[in-house]
């Protein structure tokens, strides 16, 4: 292992602050998040003690976020002075360094920068803390807070950011829904606080690994650090801080999605829409609420030639590329039938019947098993197939919808909002179980 203090590169640390839209939008919007503020703290149980808004209670948690998991190659860069700790030594960094690329190859990592080397062993962990709040570091182009923490396996390099939970959310409302509307406020503001309860559930009840509470990507929440901010989350996230739902007193499993289609997915949820009943609502989708219908992806078609059919089932069950091109060249029979649903209508199963032999798809590889050609899954679950009636090599997938169905449907949010809800008339919509408590 070669060590050699490891000297940064220091940028002017205010340079993404520039970036921020005009400043008479941002009164008035910040008027509004005060109104609703108030609104807000006579109502909601506390357990902790009650500060103003700018005035902080107890402190706020950290929670650890995975940025890349088993990295084989990257980017690094720092603004502001860090401290980098290793298992036998400290090392001061300053601001003189640049960018490194990294690399990992059978357990060895070499860092690279045009003033620095480093090449280090399997396993090993390096542990960058900030001096100043301010410095931020760059992995792959995107500016994060707080402390940065690689670690080295044979697999490759985990990267995981540490970092105050309100700031966190800072770097991930914009990410999940448009923050900049001045007429999606209550619905912003819903999904503050659903995010903050979904990132204390992880942090306290079900932590994703060993290494980390929370990914930041679709699989937990999208978290792209300080990259983008949002006029009203920006408000939103201080103006309700430490303010969660909750199930039984613990920080509730607050799950949300892109687009319902007009059908949420548990059966609680279901059963408190207007018009549907809990069972038999079957698969029409012509039923049902439409807060979500501005999404694009309300309704959808997708069409698929039956060889990109073939090609998804020869990756998901590792057939045979010979004897797939043998197939195509001399001919095949493929067919996909709906085995199962569940009550919302969502698809559970499917078949797909390849030369007489049955592969059945359930649960998350539905999705995958009718991927486009790209490898993108289906949008949802919530959907019916046609087969072409001119063309046999092709079949139209009709649906509803993007994602899981579960909790908030965000656009349905966006929807309410406009129609004049407010974020409590939201959550309780799509939370009916959970109350609002404040956390710290
Ligand atoms: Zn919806």
């Amino acid at each position: 292992m070669i060590l050699k203090p490891l000297l940064l590169l220091g940028q002017p640390s205010n340079a993404y602050n520039s970036h921020r839209p005009g400043s008479a939008a941002k009164y008035s919007l910040f008027l509004v998040v005060l109104l609703y503020l108030s609104s807000f703290s006579s109502s909601c149980t506390s357990s902790g003690a009650r500060g103003g808004p700018a005035r902080e209670s107890s402190r706020a948690p950290d929670i650890r976020v995975c940025l890349a998991e088993n990295l084989q190659e990257g980017s690094l860069a720092f603004r502001g002075d860090y401290r980098l700790e290793m298992e036998e030594a400290i090392y001061q960094l300053d601001e003189s360094v640049g960018t490194f690329m990294f690399e990992v190859q059978a357990g060895i990592m070499r860092l690279r920068s045009e003033r620095r080397y480093f090449e280090l062993e399997a396993p090993q962990t390096l542990v960058f803390k900030p001096k100043l709040k301010s410095s931020q570091f760059l992995f792959n182009d995107i500016p994060y807070g707080g402390d940065l923490f690689l670690y080295l396996t044979d697999q490759g390099v985990t990267v995981v950011n540490e970092v105050g939970i309100e700031r966190y959310l800072l770097g991930v409302i914009p990410q999940e829904m448009p923050s900049n509307e001045a007429e999606y406020t209550e619905a912003v503001v819903a999904q503050t606080i659903a995010s903050r309860s979904y990132a204390m559930y992880r942090l306290n009840i079900a932590p994703q690994s060993k290494l980390y509470h929370i990914r930041a990507d679709e699989s937990d929440q999208i978290y792209r650090g300080l990259s983008k901010s949002g006029l009203i989350s920006d408000q939103a996230v201080p103006a309700t801080r430490g303010i969660i739902l909750t199930l039984q007193d613990q920080p509730g499993l607050s799950e949300y999605h892109s687009t319902c289609g007009g059908v949420l997915e548990s059966p609680s949820d279901t059963a408190s829409l207007p018009g549907l009943a809990k069972d038999g609502v079957s698969y029409d989708l012509s039923r049902g609420q439409d807060n979500c219908i501005l999404s694009p992806s309300y309704r959808w078609v997708e069409v698929r030639r039956i060889e990109t059919i073939l090609h998804n089932v020869q990756s998901l069950r590792q057939i045979d590329s010979v004897v797939v091109a043998d197939w195509i060249e001399n001919g095949y029979t493929l067919e996909v039938v709906i085995m199962e649903r569940r009550p919302s209508g969502r698809v559970d199963a499917v078949a797909v019947n390849l030369n007489g032999e049955s592969h059945v798809f359930s649960g998350s590889s539905v999705r995958r098993a009718l991927a486009n050609r790209a490898g993108e899954p289906l949008p949802s679950e919530f959907f019916f197939i046609n087969a072409s009636s001119k063309n046999p090599q092709k079949m139209y997938i009709i649906g509803a919808g993007a994602g899981h169905g579960r909790g908030m449907c965000q656009w349905g949010a966006i929807g309410m909002a406009l129609k004049g809800f407010n974020h409590k008339q939201i959550l309780s919509f799509y939370y009916p179980n959970f109350k609002l408590s404040k956390a710290y």
